[in-house]
């Protein structure tokens, strides 16, 4: 039973002629993808009823799993209590019940919630903030904000702007003016003797420069996400992050964490700004595991501290011209309260916190195989590089494939990974237990294997 209404072959055939995919491929026309028929718990089923793990969560997404009953019932019980309303002048019981409940979750006074409908729209209501508040006082010029090479921050124009993924950009136009790239932190880059506090402290360092550089009457803001997670799961040196909020402070720059990957529970908190890497920012981005997955939702939370000065006396007639028909839309946020219901009363934190030094063991041991160049990973997130060069040039594109090569191997074995040119990134649903963990990386060892052999590595 694939639980589908119409055979393969139709949704195949309607699928490529008519859907365009996020980052669909120019060259090959439309692929021939995998139906997702169904799904439960931390399994998806393909057309054939194929039961394949699901190594990524959806896209980092799906916390507590597929198939919930409780989500499914909240969510048709706020369609036939209230399916719409309008955020601009009317206000819902849910909106504001998740607002409350994201402000208590919040690090330190980041106490207003601006709802948006993903990650990609929660980032760009960070950076038009941005934008509205040194308008408002008075400092026009302090707009360019600074991220970081490898960085994902979403696919609207300002979010692509500041994304430091070159392939994310790649024949778009952005907005080069108002964006400025760092070099990458990934400490596996870090000359050899050198340990990570003197890395951490050129990194540091190098946001401080581009701040001096560019003009502090010029920098508005600076965007990082906790780990870089789409740019190849990069956790950046201890005592990154609290330095780098140092500088921003030092030079009245605002601080955006985008936790769009790292919020709810993927590294064991509800944020880890605070509870992992001690930092209170001024604004977090965050998406994803908020509804986890089961229905598009975003937020920009925003701090006291900045808002203060651009509210209240002295404002008359200022509008925050920013918003969205679905802002806060009830539905999404009845799903997102639930699903923080179910994830709570399941301590599903505290189980990522208890099972991700497994998850990290079993990670970390596929990098003896010749043809893996790294593991890394932090809470319920990970990522195996390869090498399939072995140090020849000229076969040089082959690590490129690594990852679809991984991925067509596990696909056939019973598990989806994320492949990313040559890596493969992991971020399981957080309910997945130890036998489950086993389960995936017995299949990605073998995978890895097949290819170390195929390849002549082994
Ligand atoms: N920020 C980060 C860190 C992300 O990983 C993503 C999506 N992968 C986004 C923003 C954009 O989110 P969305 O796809 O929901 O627009």
């Amino acid at each position: 039973m694939t639980g589908l209404s119409n055979s393969a072959a139709v949704i195949r055939e309607y699928d490529n002629k008519h859907y365009m995919h996020p980052w669909e491929s120019m060259e090959d026309g439309r692929a021939d993808r995998t139906i997702s028929a169904r799904a439960e718990g931390i399994y998806i089923y393909d057309q054939d009823g194929k039961k394949l793990i699901d190594g990524p969560g959806g896209m980092w997404c799906t916390q507590i799993g597929y198939g919930r009953q409780e989500i499914a019932d909240a969510i048709s019980e706020q369609v036939m209590q209230l399916s719409y309303h309008s955020p601009w002048n009317t206000a819902s019981e849910p909106s504001a019940l998740l607002a409350r409940k994201l402000a208590e979750l919040a690090p330190g006074d980041l106490n207003t919630v601006f709802f948006t409908t993903g990650g990609s729209t929660a980032v760009d209501t960070a950076m038009r903030f941005v934008h509205f508040y040194n308008n408002r006082l008075g400092r026009p010029d302090k707009k360019i904000v600074i991220s970081r090479q490898k960085a994902y921050h979403g696919s609207t124009y300002l979010a692509a702007s500041v994304t430091g993924k070159e392939r994310s950009k790649s024949w778009f136009d952005i907005d080069t003016d108002q964006a400025h790239l760092l070099p990458d932190v990934n400490p596996n880059l870090r000359p050899e003797g050198m340990d990570l506090e003197a890395w951490c402290d050129l990194k540091v360092a190098d946001l401080e420069n581009a701040i001096i550089e560019l003009g502090p009457d010029k920098v508005g803001a600076f965007i990082a996400e906790p780990i870089l997670a789409s740019g190849g799961v990069i956790i950046p040196p201890p005592g990154y992050h609290k330095k780098c909020l140092e500088v921003c402070h030092a030079h009245d720059v605002l601080y955006i964490s985008d936790e769009v990957v790292t919020g709810f529970g993927r590294l064991g908190h509800w944020f880890a700004s605070e509870d992992v890497f001690d930092i209170v920012p001024d604004m977090i981005t965050c998406a994803k595991g908020l509804t986890s997955g089961y229905l598009p939702l975003g937020a920009c939370l925003i701090s006291d501290r900045i808002l203060a000065p651009i509210t209240g006396e002295g404002q008359e007639g200022v509008m925050f011209s920013n918003g969205y028909t679905y802002s806060g839309h009830p539905v999404s946020c009845a799903a997102a309260l639930k699903n923080i219901e179910i994830m709570e009363r399941e301590n599903i934190l505290q189980h990522v916190r208890d099972i991700s030094p497994y998850f990290l063991e079993r990670l970390n041991a596929l990098g003896a195989s010749p043809i893996i160049a790294d593991t890394r990973g932090v809470g319920l997130v990970g990522c195996v590089e390869g090498r399939l060069t072995a140090g020849d040039e000229s076969r040089l594109a082959l690590d490129q494939k690594f990852g679809s090569r991984i991925d067509e191997k596990c696909e056939e074995l019973g598990l989806i990974v994320r492949p990313l040119l040559n890596m493969c990134v992991f971020s399981p649903p957080l309910i997945i237990t130890r036998q489950q963990i086993d389960d995936m990386f017995d299949i990605l060892g073998r995978a890895i294997e097949t290819l170390a052999r195929e390849t002549g590595e082994s």
